[in-house]
Order: structure tokens, then sequence, then C-alpha cells
């Protein structure tokens, strides 16, 4: 075994089988007294000299499919009550909670939650997987149907890091564009900078949303946050307006 290698024929000889392989930019042959395949038929097939054609055929009739995994990653705990749950009827089998063994050591504290979502495609489809656009495709598809069966979480793609894609995040259901500045840059990611705000709304409004200005905090954890008196309590209630968002700022 040689890892790192990719094989390029196996030819079965009289005494022996001779691998030609590909190493870096190097063509190697090697021989070996018996050799076990453990690639994938359709591709052993290809590799191997020599098969029956009965054997041949039947290998080339076994199909493969990409079996993608696309992890949906949440800054806050979405849902922790099952380890590998089964969703049929949607674009992923079943999604699994990444961080569910650590959770149960003592200590842990939450703060995000991963799910990976077990994502087969069609064969047809494989290509969507070549390119960042395609991929990106599967992964909005699959937050969409991840959404509608949690629809009370809020979904957010930072702007700055998805510019061609606004229509197919906002149709997958994502409802938040975390911060956006028009004063500082995006300090985690400087190299990609904000898009202009006006620019964001207009986006965001062809189609059918509007974009409006939220605080720190949801505005459905705003009850229960001013409920408890205090100054965080004064301050949130200052700046929200009736719907718990930000109040508009009034010219002076
Ligand atoms: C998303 C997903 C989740 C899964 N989850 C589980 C799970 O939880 N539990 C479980 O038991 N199974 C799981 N499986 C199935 C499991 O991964 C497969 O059954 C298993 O990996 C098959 O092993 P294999 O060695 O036959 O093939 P592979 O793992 O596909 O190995 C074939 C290898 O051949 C290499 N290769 C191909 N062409 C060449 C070449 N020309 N030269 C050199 N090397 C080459 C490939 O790079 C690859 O490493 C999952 C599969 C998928 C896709």
């Amino acid at each position: 075994m040689q890892s790192g290698s990719t094989i390029v024929a196996v030819v079965p000889g009289k005494d022996d089988v001779q691998v030609t392989y590909m190493q870096g930019t190097e063509l190697k042959t090697a021989a070996a007294k018996a050799v076990i395949m453990a690639t994938p038929k359709f591709i052993t097939r290809r590799l191997v000299e020599g098969l029956p054609q009965k054997q041949n055929d039947a290998m080339q009739q076994m199909r493969y499919i990409p079996y993608s995994v696309v992890n949906l990653i949440f800054d806050k705990p979405v849902f922790n009550k099952g380890y590998d749950n089964w969703c049929p009827g949607n674009r992923f089998t079943d999604f699994i909670v990444a961080d569910w063994v650590i959770q149960k050591q003592p200590g842990y504290h939450q703060k995000f939650n991963i799910a990976s979502c077990y994502t087969p495609l069609k064969e047809e489809e494989r290509s969507h997987l070549l390119n960042e656009t395609g991929a990106r495709k599967i992964a909005a598809n699959v937050l969409s149907d991840f959404q509608k069966l949690m629809p009370e979480m809020n979904i957010q793609a930072p702007p700055n890091l998805f510019a061609p894609c606004y229509d197919e995040l906002l149709d997958a259901g994502i409802n938040d564009w975390g911060g956006v500045s028009p004063l500082t840059p995006d300090f985690i990611n400087p190299e990609k900078p904000w898009p202009h705000l006006e620019q964001l709304k207009t986006r965001t409004e062809s189609r059918g949303y509007i974009l409006r200005q939220r605080l720190p905090v949801y505005p459905e954890f705003l009850t229960k946050l001013i409920s408890r008196p205090g100054l965080l309590s004064d301050r949130v209630q200052a700046a929200a307006d009736r719907e718990g968002y930000a109040t508009r700022l009034q010219a002076a």
C-alpha cells in the first residue's frame, strides 16, 4: 500500500501483477504477487486490465451517487433532542448533532450547534459539487428544508461572504444578515468589504422582504430580557420599538 498515490493501471501477468501509479509528478511501476482492489467498482474496471467481459459489464452496472454532508453551523443551540434524526421527504435523509457526545461531558456549556445533514444527490447532479456556486446551492436547499422543520429558528448569513448568492439565501429562508457596518470593516474578514446598505436593502426587497435593523437580541427574546429590571433592561427598552426592532433614530 502506498498512500498519496493514484493507481493508473493494474496488469496481471503470468508470475506477478504490475501496478502503475502516479506519485506526485512521477509515474512508477511496482510488481506484486497479488493485488486486492479496494476502489469503487466503476474505477476498478478501468484500472484492471484483462477482466472477463461479463465481470466488466456487471461492474459497469453498479451506480454510485454523490452523498454529500452539509454542515449547518448555528451560533446558538437549536436542536438537541436526538443524535441521528431521520427526516424523510427532505433533501437530506437525516442529520446528526455534531457535538452530541461531548454534550454529556461534565462542565460542557453549549454555545454552538452543528447539524451535519446527509444529503444524497442524483447521479446527474454530481457536477454541482465541482464549483462553489453549485455547492452553495445544495447547501441553501438543505438549509431551506431544515428551516421548514424548525420554522422558529433565526438563520444568519453574512452578506459580505455571500455576495453573489443573496437570492438563493433569501429563497432558502435566511432572515438575518448579521452585523453590517457602514463605518467599520469586518474585522474577522477584512478582505471582504460589507455591501453598501442601500444595495443590501434593494437586493433584499427584490425577493419580497424588508430590511430592518434589529438589536443584538432577537425580538422574540425581548420580553424575557426586559422582564428583569436593571440597567440592561432599561437600555434595551429604550432602544426597541413596539415590535422589538431597533428604534429609528430621529435626525437632530
Ligand atoms: C455521507 C456518508 C456517510 C456515511 N456514514 C457511515 C457511517 O456512519 N457508518 C458506516 O459504517 N458507514 C458509513 N458510510 C459508508 C462508508 O463510508 C462506506 O461504506 C465505506 O467508506 C466504503 O469503504 P470502501 O473502502 O469500500 O470505499 P471508499 O471509502 O470509497 O474507499 C475507496 C478509496 O479508493 C480511493 N481511490 C479511488 N481511485 C483511486 C485510484 N485510482 N488510486 C488510488 N486510490 C483510489 C479513494 O480515494 C478512496 O479513498 C457513509 C458514507 C457516506 C458517503
